[in-house]
C-alpha cells in the first residue's frame, strides 16, 4: 500500500516494521465539548486507513486513540461549568462513543485518557529522561522544553530557522509557526486547576507531552508504524511530540505521519472557513440527524473526498450524498429480489466483477483514494444494471454480486452502517408505540388537533403511521 508522508513529503510504501502488526496512533478528541463533523472527517478518515490495512491489507492492527482530558481548553470550560475535570470531559467522551457507533468507526484496541494514572506516571518519567539528556529548563514552576538543543526541531513542519527565537518561551498549548518557541512540557499549579505531581513537582500536562507518552507506553518501542490527524495538528503539536520523543528516547518516533485536510463551510461574511469550534462554525451529528439525514449518508459524503484534498460541506452536498448512497442500495435490493435460478452463473459478470474488485482495491492501496473507488463502486452499479435489464444477470450471479459490494465495504464500512440504520428505526421503538397510543386516546376524546400533531412529529423524525380499521401500524419514512 502507497501511503503519502508528510515527514517526507512523498508517497512512500507502507508495510509494518515489526510482527507484521500495524502500531497505529491517532490524537483523538479533546473532550471539552461534543465533537463536530469537522472532527468526525479526520476520524473517518483514519478508520477507512484503519479498515484497509487490516481488511485488505491483511494486517493486524495496534490502534491506539486518546482522549485529550486535560489541557487549557477542557480546564477552563469545566471550571465555566462548575463541574471537576474528569467528570466533565467523561460527558464528552460518552457523547463522541455514540457519535463514533453511529458513524461506524471500528473500535480502536486501546482508547486511553490522558489524566489515567499510569499516562500522568509515564509524563513524569518522559520529562525526567528529557531533563537527564539536558533538553530542559526550569521557569517559575513550569518545565520548558529548549528546541535549540534539538537541531532536528522543525522538520515535520519544515520550519525556518532564522525565525525562531532562541531562549524565548510560549505557555499556550496551541499557537502558529510564526511563534515557534521553548514550549511548556509540564503547567506550574494555578489556583483552581487540578494538579498531579509524578516526581516533578506539582503541575498539570502540556498538551503535547500527553499524546507522545500515550504513543510510547502502549505502542512498544520506537518508531511506530503510523501517526495520524488534521492538518492543523501539524504544528505545533506533533513537531513537539516528535521533539519529545526523540528527546527522550534517542530514536526516531514514527515512521509515516498521516494527515486529513480539514473539512470546510461557507460563511456569508468570510467566505469559505474551517469548521471550528472557535469560529463558532459547527455543525454536530445530532444536528444532521435533526436535517432529516442518516449518519451513512455523512460517512458517504466524507468518502467522495480524497483525504488531503479539502472538502467543502454544504446541505446539497448531503442530498447529493445520500441520493447516491441510494442508488447503491437500490441497485443491491433489485439483486436480492432476482428470482434464483438453474442457469448457470455468468461468466462475463464474473468478469466484471473481479475487474472492478482489482481496480478498487488498487485505488485504495494508492494512498487512500475513496473517491475514485466510489467511481468504481458507481461504474459497476451502471453496468449490472444494464446486465439485469438485458436479462444477462440472474438469481445465479447474486451471491458473487453481494459478496464483491461486501468486499468494498470492508473498507468503506457505509453500506453496513445504512443495514443497521434500517434495522434500527430513528425513534425507539417503545416511544413510537407509546405516542401510538398517545394519539389513539387523542382520537377517542376527539381531540383531532392532538392526534394530528403526534403523527406530525412521528413523520418529522422519519415514521410514518398507517391505519387500517381500529390498528395502526408504523414504518420507516
Ligand atoms: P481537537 O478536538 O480540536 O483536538 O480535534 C480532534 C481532531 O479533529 C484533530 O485531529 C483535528 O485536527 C481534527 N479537526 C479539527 N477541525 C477539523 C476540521 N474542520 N476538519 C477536519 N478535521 C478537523
Ligand atoms: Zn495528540
Amino acid at each position: 500500500m502507497r501511503l503519502y508522508n508528510t515527514l517526507t513529503r512523498r508517497e512512500e510504501d507502507f508495510a509494518p516494521s515489526v510482527d507484521g502488526t500495524v502500531r497505529m496512533y491517532t490524537c483523538g478528541l479533546t473532550v471539552y465539548a461534543r465533537g463536530h463533523i469537522g472532527n468526525f472527517r479526520t476520524f473517518v478518515a483514519t478508520d477507512v486507513l484503519r479498515r484497509a490495512l487490516r481488511h485488505q491489507e491483511g494486517y493486524p492492527m495496534r490502534h491506539v486513540m486518546n482522549y485529550t482530558d486535560v489541557d487549557d481548553r477542557t480546564i477552563l470550560e469545566s471550571q465555566k461549568a462548575g463541574v471537576p475535570l474528569r467528570e466533565y470531559t467523561g460527558r464528552f467522551i460518552e457523547g463522541f462513543l455514540e457519535d463514533a457507533a453511529l458513524l461506524g468507526l471500528e473500535p480502536v484496541e486501546e482508547a486511553p485518557r490522558a489524566t489515567d494514572q499510569a499516562n500522568i506516571d509515564a509524563m513524569g518519567e518522559t520529562i525526567r529522561a528529557l531533563d537527564r539528556n539536558g533538553h530542559t529548563y526550569a521557569s517559575e514552576g513550569s518545565i520548558y522544553f529548549k528546541i535549540s538543543t534539538l537541531p532536528e526541531y522543525g522538520k515535520l513542519a519544515h520550519l525556518d530557522h532564522a525565525g525562531i527565537q532562541s531562549g524565548a518561551r510560549i505557555d499556550a498549548d496551541k499557537y502558529e509557526k510564526e511563534n515557534a518557541r521553548d514550549f511548556v512540557l509540564w503547567k506550574a499549579t494555578k489556583a483552581g486547576e487540578p494538579t498531579w505531581d509524578p516526581g516533578i513537582g506539582p503541575g498539570r500536562p502540556g498538551w503535547h507531552i500527553e499524546c507522545s507518552v500515550m504513543a510510547l507506553r502502549l505502542l512498544g518501542d520506537p518508531p511506530i508504524d503510523i501517526h495520524s490527524g488534521g492538518v492543523d495538528l501539524i504544528f505545533p503539536h506533533h513537531e513537539n511530540e516528535i521533539a519529545q520523543a526523540e528527546g527522550a528516547t534517542g530514536t526516531p518516533f514514527v515512521r509515516f505521519w498521516f494527515h486529513v485536510e480539514h473539512l470546510m463551510i461557507e460563511d456569508e461574511e468570510h467566505g469559505t472557513e474551517k469548521m471550528s469550534k472557535s469560529l463558532g462554525n459547527v455543525f454536530n451529528l445530532a444536528d444532521i440527524v435533526e436535517r432529516g439525514f442518516r449518519p451513512s449518508a455523512l460517512r458517504y459524503l466524507y468518502l467522495g473526498t480524497h483525504y488531503r484534498k479539502q472538502l467543502k460541506f454544504s446541505w446539497t452536498a448531503m442530498r447529493q450524498a445520500e441520493e447516491a448512497l441510494k442508488r447503491i442500495t437500490d441497485f443491491l435490493a433489485r439483486v436480492e429480489a432476482l428470482a434464483s435460478s438453474a442457469e448457470a452463473g455468468n461468466t462475463t459478470v464474473r468478469q466484471t466483477l473481479d475487474t472492478a474488485a482489482k481496480a478498487f482495491a488498487d485505488h485504495i492501496a494508492d494512498d487512500l483514494n475513496t473517491a475514485a473507488a466510489l467511481g468504481i463502486m458507481f461504474d459497476l452499479v451502471r453496468a449490472l444494471n444494464s446486465a439485469i435489464d438485458a436479462g444477462d444477470l440472474t438469481g445465479t450471479d447474486a451471491a458473487g454480486v453481494r459478496a464483491t459490494f461486501d468486499t468494498f465495504d470492508t473498507v468503506l464500512g457505509v453500506l453496513c452502517l445504512r443495514r443497521s440504520e434500517d434495522e434500527r428505526p430513528p425513534v425507539p421503538v417503545a416511544e413510537i408505540e407509546q405516542l401510538i397510543e398517545a394519539r389513539k386516546a387523542a382520537r377517542l376524546a376527539r381531540n383531532f388537533p392532538e392526534a394530528d400533531r403526534v403523527r406530525k412529529e412521528l413523520e418529522a423524525r422519519g415514521i410514518l403511521l398507517e391505519d387500517t380499521g381500529s390498528v395502526t401500524r408504523w414504518k420507516r419514512k
